[in-house]
């Protein structure tokens, strides 16, 4: 069995628990595709990638998320951007070739990991999840704990080519409200969770894997949304960014390149200007200050 490219919920009919599944394939194949990462580092950028798209969809928001992991380990920064459409891009740097066994302590040790939501309308909101713990996925849990939101617990899995997610999220008190009998309840369902492996994670679809851990539950399985890999780069965007540079500065690169090249570090797509080109950038961001003023 192979897994696909989806976001998928459920909800508990008679448990005030609601889930997600998410299972990344082919997109994660694209995001990969434009950069010679090590396994080890294929393997960590799968699982964000998988948390990320989960991440998203616990959220309600109009606009991108990202996560973003900085640490003094062998890899620097790990990144991963998502929209409210299901599609996401990554990049990683790394100082030095991780080994192809290096743990997550090994990768990001002494790190953290910023979550950003950043809507299209309203104030950016941000989160910091400290990388202490063994394993990514319980870093997530752990900041839930700690948190004061809903009480959430996070699986995640990556062979580097394919990446997997499961959540499992506390509801607010609708069907129970004796706080012993819903710490029970959301014990059981974790418990029967930790019993999935990685390679179960890695190859069996939402429904079959549902039926094997939660088979004496009733579950209202939602259908699958699609996942998948977009960089949202383009010459317009690149444009905006180089008419806050230094005009000098262009000029300089101008005449010693004969072009001024911006590479999106995503997507490695590059996006040449040439002298025409600035010399209308600068005039129009003239004339955009002169309306200003
Ligand atoms: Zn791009």
């Amino acid at each position: 069995m192979t897994i696909s490219d989806t976001a998928q919920r459920f909800l508990f009919e008679n448990i005030d628990v609601r889930g997600e599944r998410v299972e990344l394939n082919s997109s994660l194949q694209s995001a990969f595709e434009p950069h010679a990462y090590p396994i080890a580092i294929r393997r960590l950028l799968g699982e964000m990638a998988a948390a990320a798209v989960l991440l998203s969809t616990t959220l309600k928001f109009d606009g991108s998320m990202s996560l973003q992991a900085r640490s003094n380990g062998s890899v620097s920064v790990l990144m991963v951007e998502c929209t409210n459409q299901r599609t996401f891009r990554s990049i990683a740097h790394w100082k030095e070739e991780p080994a192809d066994n290096a743990d997550f302590q090994m990768l990001l040790s002494d790190g953290q990991l910023v979550i950003t939501i950043d809507p299209v309308q309203g104030k950016r909101h941000q989160g910091i999840v400290p990388l202490k713990s063994p394993t990514l996925a319980n870093c997530f849990t752990n900041y839930f704990q700690q948190s004061e939101q809903l009480l959430t617990n996070i699986w995640l899995a990556s062979d580097g080519q394919c990446a997997s997610g499961f959540l499992l999220q506390a509801l607010p008190a609708n069907i129970e409200n004796d706080e012993t009998l819903r710490e029970e309840h959301w014990n059981y369902l974790t418990t029967l969770t930790q019993t999935m492996t990685d390679e179960e994670l890695l190859t069996i679809d939402t429904k079959t894997m549902l039926y094997r851990l939660f088979h004496e539950e009733d579950i209202r399985l939602f259908d699958a949304e699609p996942v998948s890999y977009r960089c949202t780069c383009s010459r317009e965007r690149t444009a905006i960014a180089l008419q806050t540079v230094d005009p000098q500065e262009l000029n300089d690169i101008l005449v010693e390149q004969g072009a001024v090249n911006m590479d999106c570090q995503f997507c490695n797509t590059r996006y040449s200007f040439s002298a025409e080109d600035v010399a209308a950038l600068l005039a129009s961001t003239q004339n955009h200050a002169k309306t200003l003023h």
